[in-house]
């Protein structure tokens, strides 16, 4: 199978899976237990705290455990009371938005590439509000988001900044992401199991506790610690390669979809991506057809984000665009992985124009 939907999941990597039977082959005793052998688990998970720490350039003590990056959103932001104003752009992840709900929401536009508008969020800021959501980089389009403007912004402002970096971290270097006091990561992503992620928070948050119970995670999150997952995550994310020169192998299918269909649009195409992400909107035909025919071929691919695919028109970024409900109907989301090469975009890109011809025919 050509697999081209690494955004809404990617498959577990060597090391990462060596790290999770090493470690449940060794250290499966409970962290919390006080025989020696629980001492070594207890060890081995503060020592995986401590590597991610230094990955993202936080505190150790910042870090908090989760099942994914759904929880690290969630804990966060469905704390926010009615009293409270949540600022976060018009592109985030529906964990995001959804979760927010006690809140007052305020909805910050993206430009016609899909990149947060930094003039609105400087007047929102300006006026007041409790905390800023902004994720590092988009799922559906693979856009960067200004991430270190906003968390500057928010600083001199006195305002709680939250990153979403699910779809960052492993595809381009962690360097500075410690900086933002709230910042989301899922194992999934990056070739990590699934069922594993983490929430940074700001040391000062005592009060954020969201399963309560045992002492584990200071006591915000209780119940058995799933340390295999989390050393399998952090190994995951040692030895993600960040390549920042891959890009030209997705430009390059890009290039080859233009003369395929010169009415196709791309998505962000003008502005800084992930090196692995193409949104496409395709002139005719609905995407489950595309996304079914292409699927007979040996293709994966997406409908735009990975959370709704399946139903049409789905697309939350070509939706903040403006987009008709007929253009939403053509969105195709294609992402590659690490070792995903040229010659599998080049059958891509083939398989369209095959895939197209046979759909015309059929009109
Ligand atoms: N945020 C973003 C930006 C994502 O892409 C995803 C996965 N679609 C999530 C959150 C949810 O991640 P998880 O599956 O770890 O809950």
């Amino acid at each position: 199978m050509h697999y081209f939907d690494y955004n809404a999941t990617t498959p577990l990597s060597p090391a990462a899976r060596e790290a999770w039977l090493k470690a449940s082959d060794r250290h499966w005793f409970n962290a919390s237990s006080l025989y020696r052998e629980a001492g070594f688990t207890a060890n081995a998970l503060s020592a995986a705290r401590e590597r991610l720490a230094d990955l993202l350039g936080c505190e150790a003590e910042r870090i908090v455990f989760t099942s994914g990056a759904t929880e690290a959103n969630n804990a966060l932001l469905a704390q926010l009371h009615s009293g409270q104003k949540l600022a976060y752009s018009a592109i985030e992840h529906p964990s995001v938005f959804a979760a927010s709900c006690a809140a007052q929401r305020i909805v910050l536009p993206v430009d016609e590439h899909g990149v947060l508008c930094l003039e609105a969020l400087q007047r929102t800021v300006q006026e007041g509000c409790t905390m800023v959501s902004v994720m590092a980089a988009n799922n559906e389009s693979g856009t960067l988001q200004p991430w270190r403007e906003v968390a500057d912004l928010c600083q001199s402002a006195g305002v709680k900044f939250h990153t979403d970096a699910s779809q960052w971290l492993g595809k381009l270097p962690a360097d500075g992401l410690g900086r933002c006091p709230y910042i989301t990561g899922s194992a999934h992503k990056f070739g990590g199991p699934k069922g594993v992620g983490f929430l940074v928070l700001k040391d000062e948050d005592e009060a954020l506790k969201w399963l309560r119970g045992g002492p584990q995670e200071s006591g915000r999150r209780a119940g058995t610690e799933n340390y295999p997952g989390i050393e399998a995550m952090v190994t995951a994310l040692e030895t993600c390669a960040t390549p920042t020169d891959r890009s030209s192998l997705r430009d390059a299918f890009e290039q080859d979809m233009l003369a395929h269909f010169p009415e196709l649009r791309v998505i962000g195409q003008r502005s800084a991506r992930l090196w692995n992400t193409s949104l496409l909107v395709m002139p005719r035909h609905s995407n489950l057809k595309w996304l079914t025919r292409l699927s007979r071929r040996g293709f994966a691919i997406s409908t735009g984000s990975a959370c709704s695919s399946g139903k049409e028109g789905s697309s939350v970024v070509v939706q903040a665009l403006g987009a008709t409900p007929n253009e939403l109907r053509r969105v195709v989301r294609l992402s590659s992985g690490w070792d995903t090469t040229a010659e599998d975009w080049q059958a891509l890109s083939a398989a369209f124009a095959e895939v197209g011809a046979e759909l015309d025919a059929e009109r």
